[in-house]
């Protein structure tokens, strides 16, 4: 048999982000009847795919420039040129005071985060350290990232419930605790997999409480700002000294590239580009010369504001009137507020089964989805509330995601 390291056994054994990627590329490779309610990538929109196809002719046509990109490694923290063009356009279009010192390019952010964690916390000269989620449910891709036994924790949002059929998840800042074990705080926003968009007052609360603490406070923009841009009100993010901020390509049509930029103080930036050289060498160059020419003006903020954030709308609007037809009003069920990203969170109050159940006995009839509780992480009590909950994707085609979610409610009205 297959001999570990600790390290090993907690990276190569099973786990809820390898389930799920293998799940869902099985779902779309092997199984093209299977109804996929259930993977994190971008939806096919025609402008965006166009937008890319075009500009990589463009590379074509430039030969020279083509073989420069392919041939050549990158800086670890990347390419000097790309991340002095990053600065530039945050600075212009987001406002924030930034200079290509702040920016780090990274193998996705999948990567960055995995690094940041493992880089900020876990065994220390002052004991463990710890990585501070204070809003689940939280990204599934962090929860198996810890390389050392008790290097995250968390804390149960506040759930209000709006009328019948709405929540929305708020930080409870009462259970909310910086002690000196707190490395780091973290938030995705919009969140996966709930769609929850902080408040400004939220916001301000968690910059003010890192402050004080002198951590930093690390906020994932995969779906929100600047780019995709899916966040459906006006608020939007401000990076400010002593955060770190991470930006993937992924939403905007290019999780194939696999690059982000991480937004953070030179000390950090220079310490992850560091860390990169030692695991990657250097980042895939390729999506860093497709994006470069559209950092220059704001065609990145139009699409995201004209066409992908009104596309997700339109798909949430939809799923959700689907839904709520098809679960009626015979069983208690309400969805996470709309707020951004690309999921529909589904809470089915006093589901008689977990959700994992639910989705094994979903993915018999052909339809995957994620069962809740992979999103809860880093706690020391049981938690029901996410066994009561599903990740549902609405970026398939609409005749797809309406037979998913209409099994899925007669799967759940069998159950009464
Ligand atoms: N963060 C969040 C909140 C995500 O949902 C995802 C992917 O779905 C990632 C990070 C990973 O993105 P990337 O493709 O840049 O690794």
């Amino acid at each position: 048999t297959l001999q570990l390291s600790h390290i090993g056994q907690r990276l190569a054994g099973p786990s809820g982000i390898q389930e799920l990627m293998d799940d869902c590329g099985e779902a779309l490779t092997l199984y093209p009847d299977m109804r996929m309610l259930g993977g994190g990538q971008p939806a096919a929109i025609p402008e965006v795919q166009t937008l890319w196809r075009q500009r990589m002719q463009e590379m074509l046509a430039d030969g020279s420039a083509l073989d420069k990109t392919l041939l050549n490694y990158d800086p670890p923290g990347g390419n000097p040129v790309f991340r002095e063009a990053m600065a530039t356009f945050l600075k212009r279009e987001c406002g924030w005071d930034v200079t290509r010192e702040n920016i780090a390019v990274v193998p996705s952010s999948q990567t960055g985060f995995f690094l940041l964690f493992n880089m900020l916390a876990g065994d220390s000269a002052t004991g463990k350290r710890r990585i501070l989620f204070p809003l689940l449910p939280e990204y599934i891709g962090y929860a198996n990232q810890a390389l050392c036994e008790g290097q995250f924790t968390a804390v149960l949002p506040r759930i209000e419930e709006r009328g019948e059929h709405e929540i929305k998840y708020h930080i409870d800042f009462e259970k909310l605790k910086v002690t000196p074990d707190i490395a780091a705080m973290c938030v995705s926003c919009p969140t996966n997999p709930t769609g929850n968009v902080l408040t400004t007052d939220e916001f301000n609360q968690l910059r003010d409480l890192s402050r004080q603490h002198g951590i930093p406070l690390m906020i994932d923009n995969a779906y929100g700002h600047p780019f995709p841009g899916v966040l459906h009100g006006s608020w939007r993010p401000q990076w400010e000294p002593g955060m770190i901020f991470s930006i993937s390509m992924s939403k905007v049509g290019l999780p194939g590239v696999r690059n982000a930029v991480i937004v953070a103080d030179p000390a950090i930036v220079k310490a992850l580009s560091n860390m990169n050289a030692i695991v990657s060498l250097a980042n895939g160059n390729v999506g860093q010369a497709l994006m470069a020419p559209f950092l220059t003006d704001d065609r990145l903020m139009k699409l995201g504001r004209d066409v992908i954030r009104p596309f997700y709308k339109e798909r949430s609007d939809f799923a959700k009137g689907v839904l709520a037809n098809a679960l009626g009003n015979e069983i208690p069920w309400a969805l996470h507020a709309q707020e951004g990203a690309f999921f529909l969170w589904l809470w089915l109050k006093n589901l008689p089964i977990p959700a994992a159940e639910l989705y094994r006995r979903l993915k018999a009839k052909k339809v995957l989805v994620i069962p809740g509780h992979y999103f809860a992480y880093g706690l020391d009590q049981e938690w029901r509330h996410p066994h009561e909950c599903l990740r549902l994707t609405y970026s398939q085609p609409q005749s797809i995601v309406q037979e998913g979610l209409e099994i899925l409610a007669e799967e759940v009205k069998s159950l009464r």
